[in-house]
């Protein structure tokens, strides 16, 4: 029977960088770079032809990065390389990130037409004063545009980003934001605090520093969203992701539920095979192997001597998931999800009963009322969610 796998394809292009940035993106890459990145990318795709045939792609994600920033073309070029080497299911959930003021009707008309069903708009915030503060490229006029171009073109599976704890955000601006994007109606929704990365301008812009909502403040604003999504018929299905019913994003689930998938283009991460691993992070070391790699890929009869080749070169960080890892992550991962863990799913990927593993732990924070023991599932309550990072601590095996 073939296994369920997710793919990732990431779009490291920019328009400029954000303040706060310190996902793996360029701005003013030449036109040239982003075609051979399109080439190099085409390239590892079809490296996974020695083992595509075990696996059936059920969700692909185009995330980045900007991805509507290339031409729509190349994204189309991209698919078919998908389509012409994995299995893909008649029914995959196909998403792509689109920032604001980078898509016009005829694009998002073009990502249909290509089968992407699902669109994901990072707007952040819908106070244009916020949005400079962040060095958004775009204003709330263009998500609007945005927005309803893609309804327009067909798209029936939307989600926006929105960010809580902006420089000079207050709690009623925030409320604001969280109000108008409602009104629009998107099946989801995903709320993030910013995180100020080191490194990063944002970091170390004092004056703008100082304008970050308090702890406190932050935390508030984290505890409106669950209310006031839940009380327009948004449901917390995990941490920071909310959606009506149905429409829960299955890429991401993918990662919560240790299912596999693939990531491809720079610095990609992936779990596949028992491993995880993510691509190296210098672009002109990626497009190099790639493009060295082309000729086997093309014409060696042995695929998996070049994909082991290849893929030597190409990845980094690979850690072979051992069952004590394995649970670990199983624990993290599933803990962030607000269903919680299965303790029959539990059992039957480890051959043992979570409370031989767990029962302590788990006992002390529900006897604390932090956690909850609901038929199968044992899960994270709101109080538990607050102090997530406390209680996930503990499930760090020795
Ligand atoms: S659009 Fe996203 S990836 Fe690009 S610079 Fe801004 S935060 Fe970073």
């Amino acid at each position: 029977m073939k296994k369920n796998l997710g793919i990732y394809v990431h779009i490291p292009f920019c328009v400029s960088k954000c303040s706060y940035c310190d996902f793996l993106s360029f701005d003013n890459c030449s036109y040239a770079v982003q075609l051979q990145y399109i080439d190099a990318l085409i390239q590892e795709i079809k490296l996974y032809k020695a083992f595509a045939d075990r696996y059936v792609v059920k969700t692909i994600f185009f995330g980045g990065g900007t991805p509507s920033l290339l031409d729509e073309v190349f994204i189309g070029n991209i698919l078919k390389a998908i389509r012409s080497v994995f299995n893909v299911d008649r029914f995959p959930e196909i998403t792509i990130e689109a920032n604001p003021g980078t898509v016009k009707y005829t694009n998002l008309l073009a990502y249909q037409s290509h089968g992407i069903n699902r669109l994901s708009i990072g707007l952040q915030s819908t106070d244009d004063d916020c949005l400079m503060m962040l060095g958004r490229i775009h204003n709330m006029d263009q998500f609007v545009a945005t927005y309803n171009s893609a309804r327009r073109a067909g798209f029936k599976n939307i989600n926006v980003d929105i960010m809580s704890g902006i420089p000079g955000q207050t709690e009623h601006t925030y409320v604001e934001t969280l109000m108008k994007v409602i009104e629009f109606g998107p099946e989801h929704i995903s709320a993030y605090s910013l995180q100020v990365e080191d490194g990063t301008p944002l970091a170390e812009n004092e004056p703008v520093l100082s304008m970050l909502p308090d702890e406190e403040a932050d935390r508030r604003m984290y505890a409106m969203t669950k209310k006031v999504l839940g009380a327009n018929g948004y449901q917390r299905y995990e941490f920071s992701n909310y959606a009506k019913p149905g429409y829960e994003c299955k890429h991401n689930i993918t990662y919560w539920t240790g299912g596999e998938y693939v990531g491809l283009g720079l610095g990609a991460a992936s779990f596949f095979k028992g491993e995880r691993f993510s691509n190296i992070r210098d672009i002109n070391r990626y497009l190099e192997i790639m493009q060295e790699a082309q000729s086997d890929i093309a014409s060696s009869t042995d695929k998996i001597s070049v994909y082991d080749e290849v893929t030597h070169q190409l990845r980094e960080n690979i850690e072979t998931m051992y069952i004590d890892s394995r649970i670990e992550e199983f624990m993290f991962l599933g803990l962030r999800m607000t269903k919680g863990v299965s303790r029959s799913e539990f059992l039957n990927r480890f051959n043992k009963d979570i409370y031989e593993v767990y029962g302590p732990v788990i006992n002390k924070y529900v006897t604390e009322g932090f956690m909850v023991e609901e038929g199968d599932s044992i899960r994270l309550n709101d109080r538990g969610i607050d102090v997530s990072n406390i209680i996930l601590s503990d499930f760090i095996l020795d």
